[in-house]
């Protein structure tokens, strides 16, 4: 029989190489500006279109190549990072595969213009599909220019994969943004179809930081430094009152490499144990230095996790100083009238009594040690969010009780509240009478039995009917803000927002003025405080990680959706008698009151002889 086997010619092999390289344009935008830093370049612009996938360019003031280099580099295994397998151990570049270029130049149009210091002349490369076109001598600055268009163009399947520009964007900017957050001292700029998205100067961490996510950035942040024989921390984190809903502003670096390490993350959780409401996400910005022959790099094609030889007590140190700089740096929120209180109250607790002091960590940085002695500034700090927070309901179920054993010092409406009650107290009685258990249920005698309601899942509903309605007859009725709300975002956040304004205000948002960070807000849908605004958006935001439905129909509905999730009741609130009986009939009013938007039953019923059976064993 003949023999079948073949070596693959080499555009093929490196066709099946970049399919693990380069999964989208962000891929070769996570190449190219590391191939520059490893260069020494201290300049770096990257230039981008149509999300990349019409174009990736980058241009740094590096080293640059030798005519023989610049041929070479595109050649599968051509590295000059590594030269024998135990440079492996000490790495001190973010290259080493010598895989990237090969791969990049396999499925896209590349051109490449380098010119090293020394040299008159530069050289120009052209090359396609692995092919060379051309090669000349080039009259060009010191450093190297790198553009790959019309990625995927021979593999149409990889093409029609990607997502949509909103979403591949999202992809180039976190890429971006982790080289920049991780070089500081490195110049860096981006432009996206024409317009500057970033420019930030060459500076320390922290500026950096604020630089990339915007000037609110640094009052939110904490240092953290820690020097043990192992390793070095330095960085910082965010106080918790800063904590958002998603996790956007979680970073480590190890050796000026970003990784993922879900055990890191978890010690840092652990370290702000207590001090954050369920599902709040604290912002970090962790840089660790370790010796490089105490990591395993090579764990990870795409090089975003990595092995350390001493997890466990990474974990214990890196823990344990955040914790340190939590309690040192008071992480207390302090009554400051300049800042957005609202930001602060996490809505799961926004009718509960303030007892988030009491929360003890470790006892010699216990933050609150000070605070709880001090009463009058506690208590005070405390009724001012109690007197926000229950406003919530009032939207919609006006004329409900309070919670009497809160105290409400600040707002004149809930006393009106209060006194209208009492006229309906007598008429109550006599009604179907609702009973709330466990904090989460609502259950109702009906004529042919019971009814057990989750009290969430029928907000929803509730929410997710009303907001629709408002968006399709485009007459959300909105709440003028006394005073503009100013909510700072980033680059992709703002954009998203502007994308989705039409169908925000339908809600009832009022956008004022859009900034490059910020937003002002004048207007807010009826239903919604103030304190939630920031929040509700947040959560849209991360609802819309996979980019921007493309019909009108499908956008409402997402931010429909959304919105009644962020705002429904949740588990674990108490709800008055006329709360819970407005919740049974809105329900009952609604189109399809048997599942929450999600798809999930809302409610049970239990008829008599269900019961009769039960007492029957
Ligand atoms: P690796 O980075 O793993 O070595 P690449 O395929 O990314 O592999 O690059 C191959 C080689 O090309 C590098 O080792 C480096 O010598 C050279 N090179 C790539 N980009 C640049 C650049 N921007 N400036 C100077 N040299 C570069
Ligand atoms: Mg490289």
């Amino acid at each position: 029989m003949s023999s079948i086997i073949q070596l693959l010619p080499d555009h093929v092999a490196n066709q099946i190489a970049a399919g693990e390289v380069v999964q989208r344009p962000a891929s070769v935008v996570k190449e190219l500006l590391e191939n520059a830093v490893d260069a020494k370049a201290t300049d770096i612009k990257l230039i981008v279109k149509d999300a990349g996938k019409a174009l990736v360019q980058v241009i740094d003031n590096g080293l640059g190549m030798s005519v023989t280099d610049a041929r070479l580099c595109f050649e599968r295994h051509a590295t000059s990072k590594i030269r024998q397998a135990e440079d492996l151990f000490s790495l001190h570049t973010k290259g080493f595969r010598g895989e990237a270029l090969a791969s990049i130049a396999a499925i896209a149009h590349v051109e490449m213009k380098t010119k090293q210091d020394q040299e008159e002349l530069g050289n120009h490369i052209i090359i396609e599909g692995s092919k060379f076109v051309s090669q000349e001598p080039a009259v060009l600055p010191k450093g190297t220019s790198f553009s790959v268009k019309n990625l995927f163009y021979n593999i149409p399947a990889r093409r029609n994969f990607l997502k949509s520009e909103t979403v591949e964007l999202r992809h180039v900017i976190d890429e971006f943004q982790r080289v920049a957050l991780a070089h500081p001292n490195i110049s860096f700029t981006m432009y996206h179809n024409g317009s500057e998205m970033f420019n930030l100067p060459n500076s320390n961490f922290r500026q950096r930081i604020v630089n990339v996510f915007s000037g609110k950035t640094n009052e939110k942040l904490v240092p953290v430094q820690e020097e043990t024989d192992i390793l070095s921390i330095q960085g910082f984190v965010g106080k918790p009152e800063f904590a958002k809903k998603n996790r956007g502003e979680q970073f480590f670096f190890v050796n000026d490499r970003y990784i993922k390490s879900g055990y890191l993350h978890h010690a840092v959780m652990n370290a702000y144990d207590g001090l954050l409401p369920n599902g709040a996400q604290p912002s970090y910005f962790i840089y660790l230095q370790v010796p490089p022959n105490t990591i395993d790099i090579n764990i990870h094609p795409t090089k975003t996790e990595i092995k350390f030889d001493d997890e466990n007590a990474l974990y214990a140190i890196l823990r344990s100083s955040i914790k340190h700089s939590l309690g040192q740096f008071n992480v207390v929120p302090a009554l400051d009238f300049d800042r957005d209180p609202n930001l602060d109250t996490p809505y799961e607790y926004q009718n509960k009594t303030a007892d988030y002091p009491t929360v003890q960590v470790d006892r010699s940085y216990n933050p609150f040690a000070e605070e709880k002695q001090d009463k009058s500034f506690s208590g005070s700090s405390s009724t001012y969010k109690k007197a926000e927070s229950t406003q919530s309901w009032e939207s919609l179920y006006v004329g409900l009780k309070q919670d009497t054993s809160e105290v409400e010092t600040f707002s004149f409406e809930n006393e009106e509240i209060t006194a209208s009650l009492f006229d309906e107290k007598e008429e109550e009685q006599t009604k179907n009478r609702t009973y709330q258990i466990h904090k989460k249920y609502i259950i109702s005698p009906i004529k042919s039995g019971m009814v057990i309601m989750d009290q969430s899942r029928a907000h929803q509903r509730v929410l997710y009917e009303q907001f629709l309605t408002n968006m399709t007859v485009h007459q959300a009725s909105s709440q003028q803000l006394l005073f503009s709300l100013q909510l700072f975002f980033s680059n992709n956040e703002m954009k998203l927002i502007a994308e989705l304004q039409q169908s925000l205000e339908n809600t009832g948002f009022v956008f004022e003025t859009f900034y490059s960070d910020s937003v002002l807000i004048s207007g807010i849908p009826i239903n919604t405080t103030e304190s939630e605004v920031s929040m509700v958006l947040e959560q849209l935001i991360s609802d819309l990680e996979d980019g921007i439905p493309d019909s009108s129909f499908s956008q409402n509905d997402t931010i429909a959706k959304s919105m009644a999730k962020s705002l429904a009741v949740k588990t674990g609130i108490y709800l008055t008698e006329k709360e819970q009986e407005n919740l049974v009939n809105n329900l009952f009013a609604c189109k399809e009151p048997n599942v929450s938007p999600f798809q999930k039953p809302t409610f049970i019923t239990m008829r008599v002889e269900d019961i009769d059976k039960k007492f029957a064993l």
